[in-house]
């Protein structure tokens, strides 16, 4: 049974009967003040950083030890109650959008570093730590925690886990999947469950690449065991101008081309900047189509070496103008934002919606290209932050949710930048996850048969569907009616699939 959806008589259930039912079961797990379940408790809940799409849920209940949190989820196996866990809440694709029948576990209780060990470089931590609390946990050992999202500040390691979160650091570094040793949780029965392992290679079938971005929807992870890497000599940062797109994306695909492995290698359009700027005035050049911005790190002599090999190319590519970092303040002060680009938006915008697809390096200008085209069709603004070295794209819809019309247009220019980024040979999610964001999009990405595999591996982790349904994954049904409204040069995007 799949609890998307669930039988008759749960989803006509008396809401506040249900609730009662749960309330009681999982008073007798955990305290009464883990308990959440009125409505003015559970409201800061309701959504994630994907904030037009909203639900309330039954209960949450923020457990504070295993023991606990494996009895709430054997509680709820046994009612048949769906289960979202729920770090930080930080989440940009609505994967920790709770479900309306269904218990949302908070794990931020669990936020406690047990071990840093500086001989093996590894450090284990609770699912509730926050990404950045380990860096500063490391530091006086002189390292620190390589993929460092631009939410750092508050998200959490379990977060990060399921969403195989990336960052500025992740091209030169590795995403969370690479800096990740093993993960200890907990089964959707309450059973223990351990992917990976101190070793690099664990005995028997590799299960931890397969958890590692899998939504919440595999397993409920309780302790990571992450790798830690020394903290470089020396950074310096490249700060380049270019006057016109196609220049810039030639110019990141061109440092690639050119065997140099930046440690960020991120751009920005020019309303990005122009927000940004009027935010951190970080000294950004504001008459620039584009800004590029190149790290480097490792030994003086190494960055130096790479900063001048750097420099060479972005010229060669038509620069102009390019500035280097010259202390540690500096190159802070040029990060500051491309790392407050989120926040920026939301200051000249009531709402946003941030993108997430990929594509190859080499097309990053005609994506850019492509999306103007769409602002003019859809009415509505996009200021654009790339992930330039990993082609991932970050375009911020900006509109307002309290207008339909406008969350509607919102909606239907976000799935056009997806499919066209697929059509350019790229993906509909970098590192923001699918959630329910993009469970539309999945249809256009993968065949039917494609995504009856992944509903085979959720089924062989959670038979009944409990965890986190109703992402990630698209029903057969969702896919036909998607189809339905994309007939594109008189073709289904799924001809394949059986019409209603
Ligand atoms: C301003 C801003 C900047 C961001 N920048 C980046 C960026 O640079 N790179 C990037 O990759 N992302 C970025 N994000 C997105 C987000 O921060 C990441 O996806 C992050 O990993 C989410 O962590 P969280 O603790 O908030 O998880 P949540 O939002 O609480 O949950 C995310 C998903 O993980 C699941 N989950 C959470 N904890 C557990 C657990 N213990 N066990 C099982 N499943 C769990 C949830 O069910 C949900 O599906 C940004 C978000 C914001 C708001």
């Amino acid at each position: 049974m799949n609890a998307a959806t669930l039988p008759a008589e749960h989803n006509t259930f008396h809401r506040t009967e249900r609730q009662a039912a749960v309330v009681r079961a999982l008073q007798a797990v955990v305290p009464a003040h883990a308990l959440l379940w009125q409505a003015e408790d559970t409201v800061p809940y309701e959504c994630d950083g994907l904030t037009a799409y909203r639900e309330r849920p039954l209960v949450v209940v923020l457990p504070e030890t295993e023991a606990q949190v494996a009895a709430v989820l054997k509680a709820c196996h046994a009612l048949d109650v769906p289960v979202v866990a729920r770090g930080a809440g930080t989440g940009l694709s609505g994967g920790a959008m709770p479900h309306a029948m269904g218990v949302t576990l908070s794990l931020a209780k669990f936020n406690r570093i047990l071990k840093i060990d500086a001989r093996s470089r590894t450090a284990v931590v609770q699912a509730g730590v926050r990404n950045l609390a380990i860096s500063e946990a490391a530091a006086p050992q002189g390292l620190y925690y390589a993929p460092d999202p631009s939410s750092q500040i508050a998200c959490t390691i379990g977060g990060n886990v399921a969403e195989n979160s990336g960052g500025v650091h992740c091209l030169k570094y590795g995403l969370t999947l690479h800096n990740v040793l093993a993960v200890r949780g907990f089964t959707v029965e309450g059973e223990p469950v351990t992917f990976g392992g101190e070793a690099l290679d664990a005995p028997g079938l590799d299960l931890l690449p397969l958890v590692v971005g899998s939504e919440g929807m595999l397993a409920v992870t309780m302790e990571v065991t992450v790798k830690l890497v020394p903290k470089p000599m020396l950074a310096r940062c490249i700060m380049a101008s270019f006057d016109d797109m196609r220049k810039a994306g030639d110019a990141v695909a061109s440092v690639i081309a050119a065997g140099i492995i930046p440690a960020g290698l991120e751009m920005m359009d020019k309303p990005m900047t122009a927000a940004v700027e009027d935010f951190v005035h970080a000294g950004y050049d504001l008459s620039a189509e584009a800004i590029l911005l190149c790290e480097s790190d490792g030994t003086p002599e190494e960055v130096e070496e790479e900063i001048g090999r750097m420099s060479d190319v972005l010229r060669g590519c038509g620069a102009t103008a390019i500035a280097v970092s010259r202390d540690e303040a500096e190159r802070l002060r040029f990060w500051s934002g491309r790392k407050n680009a989120f926040p920026a938006s939301g200051r000249i915008s009531p709402d946003y919606m941030c993108m997430d697809s990929t594509i190859p390096r080499k097309r990053l200008a005609d994506i850019l290209l492509a999306i103007a085209e769409m602002e003019k069709k859809y009415g509505l603004r996009c200021a654009n932050v790339f992930h330039a070295g990993d082609g991932n794209l970050h375009p911020l819809i900006l509109f307002d949710a309290n207008d339909p019309d406008q969350l509607h247009r919102c909606e239907l220019f976000g799935a056009d930048i997806l499919e066209t980024s697929v059509a350019m040979g790229g993906t509909v999610t970098g590192e923001h996850g699918v959630g329910v964001e993009k469970l539309n999009s999945m249809c256009v990405q993968f065949s039917a048969e494609e995504n009856a595999q992944m509903f085979g591996v959720k089924a062989a982790f959670d038979t009944k569907g409990l965890l986190n349904p109703g992402k990630v994954i698209p029903t057969l049904q969702r896919c036909a009616e998607y189809g339905r409204m994309l007939v594109r040069a008189g073709a289904l995007a799924h001809p394949e699939l059986p019409r209603f």
